[in-house]
């Protein structure tokens, strides 16, 4: 079994260099009573929040307590999506699809109590680690269930091109809001605006000033803000916000790498406008999941949604699949195909 197992802790940018491919023995034999399962992984998702558990967190940061810190040579567990290649577990049997906590390897163990599901094919497997897995769930669950949006509503959307951002803007149309994104280079601006129906779309990198940008794309003001990438951004988003306006503050990538400034927003801005910032987590929303998957099942069926997929093939190609997150060179849900399925 081929794994990715973590080498060096990040610095900045991440690279190959902080990864490596190793190889271990795997037997399909499971010891009856373990309620194991080995499953064959199809898909593996690539994330940002994983820079934030191979950090070097030596200096006084500390990893956010969400996602425990990785030790050195220790293999890089993930959202996946397989199926099922040997079971001792009552619930499980060969062959089922399966979506859950796997990893950045060929095949994973799974021991009792971790994140595993049963799915079906009636969409494409990878659509259960983007649109129909984590990405999916915290674009509605950020949108609907912690910006509470009203119809009319002006959005605006950061990285709205990414795997979350893309669906954000989407789920916002569907409910009838006025939606503009940033995005960091021509093409994925022409994708917002072209494709996925945003109202409006910009390149951040080409704004010198981002308040005075978004004073451009919102003259009234906005309602809602979701925030994917921290920074200059969300201070350019407060100065811009509505009175009463709501803050989802998804993730903040631009500052994950410490390149990137730490935002530090008007305060008094905050209080006089009466504005919400609100930081979630997806799992803490698990209350909708059903909600969200017949929802968007139903708009995927009926061509409502669509879907922006950008998939790598091979084990060997994670680490750099990782690397273009924070480079900006994926459009949508990044993920590497790890076997045929
Ligand atoms: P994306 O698919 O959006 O990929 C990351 C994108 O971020 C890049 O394509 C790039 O787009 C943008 N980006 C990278 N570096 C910077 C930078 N320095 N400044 C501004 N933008 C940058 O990733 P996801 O959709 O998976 O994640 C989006 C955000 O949501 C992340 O912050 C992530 O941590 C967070 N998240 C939070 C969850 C939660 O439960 N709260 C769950 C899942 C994700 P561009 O070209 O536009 O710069």
């Amino acid at each position: 079994n081929k794994y990715l197992a973590v080498k060096e802790y990040v610095h900045g940018q991440p690279s190959d260099s902080n990864f490596e491919l190793k190889t271990a023995p795997l037997s399909f034999t499971l010891k009856e009573g373990s309620n194991q399962v080995i499953v064959k992984n199809f898909y593996v998702s690539i994330d940002p929040y994983q820079i934030n558990r191979i950090k070097d967190y030596s200096s006084s940061q500390k990893a956010a307590n969400f996602s425990s810190q990785l030790g050195l040579g220790q293999r890089v567990d993930a959202f996946g999506v397989g199926m099922v290649v040997a079971s001792v577990n009552p619930e499980f049997k060969e062959d089922d699809l399966v979506a859950g906590l796997l990893g950045w390897e060929e095949y994973t163990v799974v021991h009792p109590g971790t994140i595993l599901n049963k799915i079906t094919d009636e969409f494409p497997l990878s659509y259960h680690v983007g649109v129909l897995g984590p990405s999916g769930l915290t674009a509605y669950a950020g949108f609907f269930d912690v910006c509470k949006p009203n119809k009319g509503d002006k959005v605006f959307v950061s990285a709205a091109s990414g795997s979350v951002g893309n669906l954000v803007g989407q789920f916002a149309k569907l409910a009838g809001c006025y939606v503009v994104g940033c995005a960091g280079n021509k093409n994925k601006v022409d994708l917002l605006k072209e494709k996925l129906g945003f109202d409006d779309a910009f390149n951040y990198k080409e704004e010198a000033d981002l308040k005075s940008a978004l004073q451009r794309y919102f003259p009234d003001g906005i309602d809602i803000y979701f925030d994917n990438v921290g920074g200059e951004m969300l201070e350019a988003a407060v100065a811009n916000m509505k009175a009463f306006g709501r803050v989802a503050l998804c993730g903040v990538i631009s500052e994950y790498t410490g390149t990137g400034r730490r935002a530090a927003p008007d305060m008094l801005d905050v209080v006089y406008k009466r504005i919400t910032i609100r930081g979630f987590l997806a799992y803490d929303h698990l209350q909708i999941y059903d909600e969200y998957i017949s929802t968007t099942s139903d708009h995927l069926r009926h061509g409502r949604l669509q879907v922006i997929e950008d998939i790598s093939q091979g084990i060997e190609n994670v680490p750099s699949a990782f690397a273009a997150l924070f480079r900006g060179d994926n459009v949508g849900k990044k993920s590497v195909q790890l076997n045929e399925n």
